[in-house]
């Protein structure tokens, strides 16, 4: 039993804005009143529901392919928490487990999601996700280039496609389903991409980007998905993708969809020597569409590694910098690629995408619909979210930086004009409140009673980077698992997981194309449940079943 006496809660699910009360706990979850047990003193501090990352990258073959790639970055100074209880790690953009579980409970966040999973290195990933500890996670299957989805879809059955939609969720143990550019990493099998939406897509005759979108997101909301489809639009990073964009969100017709790192997909201009800001552009229509949330992407200069199933992406981008590149192919599920990059402050194109991350957090106007991230660790690392805080609190602070940029990036953004600032509430949402509704977890982010104790205490100060990068205390389902940067207690975290309903027949469908087309023999694929150390089925409610 806990007693948190006096401190300033900000807890926007339940309408309480900075006002000075008690929090108890008992039995790992909020509740009404506690007598006894340990009392934590509050006062003059700042309490939130623990963080929720609605889309990062810390678990799985792509993250040791790039922990691999990437020798130099091991070495790297990792504001690392110290405790009796603490397990080795090492640490850069793409930390192992121990770190990364310690690193996002360090910062006061209790949830991750894993956003790019493919089923065929599905049982890799739940061992890493074991192995990251405090932290509660989830993670999203990759769907969009499957090929016996586009194959089914090709052949116009919609239903089987779900089916086989709902199968692959429960084979993968996953918690939602993912699209990455859609058509374009199957293209990329043959060298090629995807980057007209009504375009078919090589190998195929109806087939379409659009297509693929549209029936993602009818198959998600129809199986009662607590997430909606999480969507990483063609032409990411590109110059002039925000027409992509817009085609995009389009063709979901009314179906909801969370847009993934949307930062990477808000660019005019018909070059990279024209590139400059659509915010404004996306902002509108996005304001306009409450089907949509999305998580911004958002980038800060210095080094990061960029990891994600959009091969062909990663080619051009190796050829852009000449760096190392890295290629993975998942037969016929997805690909992968790696490239270490860095951001700088006076690359015109890099200025102008860390003015579009804040633009778009500034120019959404519903902090419940847009979620702090930063596409960890392909914008920067997660562990430098309290710079994208601070910056977004403070509008002098954000147009000096501004000022440093390249006067070629100044003319072609509009963030020197914004003058919003966000609140402490408003931060509160955009890091808990917002993605744990967005992903369906009723008893995240917020702390009315029976919501997990999940709490992040702050000491108040006006330099949000001071503030939000040492919580004084990390309390994760009641006990307290960080104080002042030291570990205190290490627990293993849940995994969410949906078990979508399917016709069992389609087994007898899938059996023989894995003998035709795959590897691994279709009993050894679906990933076991006593993999996963402590399971939770979320239904489509997202309520516990
Ligand atoms: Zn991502």
């Amino acid at each position: 039993m806990l007693r948190i006496r006096g401190g300033k809660v900000y807890d926007p699910a339940n309408n309480i804005d900075g006002v000075v009360r008690d929090i108890c706990i008992d039995g790992g979850r909020i509740v009404e009143t506690v007598e006894g047990g340990r009392t934590i003193d509050a006062t003059g501090m700042v309490i939130m529901p623990g963080g929720v990352d609605i889309h990062t990258h810390v678990a799985g073959a792509a993250l040791n392919f790039a922990r691999a790639m990437t020798p130099e970055n091991q070495r790297q100074a990792t504001p690392f928490l110290r405790g009796p209880e603490q397990r080795a790690g090492i640490g850069g953009p793409t930390p192992t487990t121990f770190a990364t579980g310690y690193l996002y409970a360090g910062m006061g966040y209790t949830t991750v999601i894993e956003a790019a999973v493919p089923v065929l290195s599905a049982k890799h990933t739940h061992e890493e996700l074991r192995d990251t500890p405090i932290v509660d996670k989830g993670c999203c299957l990759l769907m969009a280039n499957n090929e016996v989805v586009l194959d089914l879809l090709e052949a116009g059955e919609f239903e089987r496609a779900k089916d086989v939609v709902a199968w692959l969720i429960c084979a993968a143990k996953s918690y939602g389903v993912k699209a990455v550019n859609p058509g374009g990493v199957t293209a990329w099998k043959w060298g090629g991409n995807a980057s007209q939406m009504s375009e078919p897509v090589l190998g195929y005759s109806k087939v379409t980007p659009n297509v693929i979108v549209s029936a993602l997101a009818q198959i998600v909301d129809s199986l009662g998905l607590p997430h909606p489809l999480h969507l990483h639009c063609n032409n990411l990073g590109v110059p002039g993708n925000v027409t992509t964009t817009l085609e995009t969100m389009k063709a979901l017709e009314g179906n909801r969809a969370h847009m993934a790192h949307l930062q990477f997909h808000a660019y005019g201009g018909s070059d990279w020597h024209e590139m400059r800001s659509e915010a404004a552009t996306i902002a509108e229509y996005f304001n306009a569409h409450p089907n949509l949330t999305a998580d911004a992407g958002a980038v800060l200069f210095g080094n990061s590694v960029t990891i994600t199933a959009d091969g062909p992406w990663q080619h051009l981008l190796y050829q852009l910098t000449g760096r190392k590149w890295g290629n993975l192919d998942v037969e016929n599920e997805t690909g992968c690629g790696i490239v270490p990059y860095t951001y700088k402050g006076s690359n015109v194109v890099n200025a102008v995408q860390w003015a579009v991350g804040l633009e778009l957090l500034l120019l959404i106007d519903d902090p419940w619909r847009i979620f702090l991230t930063t596409d960890h660790p392909n914008g920067a690392c997660f562990w430098r979210y309290p710079e994208i805080i601070h910056l977004l609190m403070n509008a002098d602070f954000r147009r000096e930086r501004a000022k440093a940029l390249p006067a070629k990036a100044q003319s072609r953004i509009v963030l020197p004009d914004l003058n919003r600032e966000y609140t402490l509430s408003e931060i509160a949402i955009i890091t808990s409140a917002g993605p744990a509704r967005a992903l369906g977890l009723s008893q995240k982010g917020h702390l009315g009673v029976g919501a997990d104790a999940d709490i992040a205490i702050y000491n108040e100060n006006p330099d949000g980077v001071l503030m939000f990068r040492y919580p004084r205390y990390v309390i994760k389902e009641g006990e307290i698992a960080v104080e002042e940067g030291q570990i205190r207690s290490v627990s293993a975290g849940r995994e969410f997981i949906v078990q979508p309903g399917y016709d069992p027949t389609v087994e007898d469908f899938l059996r023989p194309l894995f003998q035709q087309h795959y590897t691994m023999s279709f009993d050894n694929y679906p990933v076991e449940m006593h993999r996963l150390e402590r399971a939770e089925v979320r239904d489509c409610q997202g309520a516990a079943t």
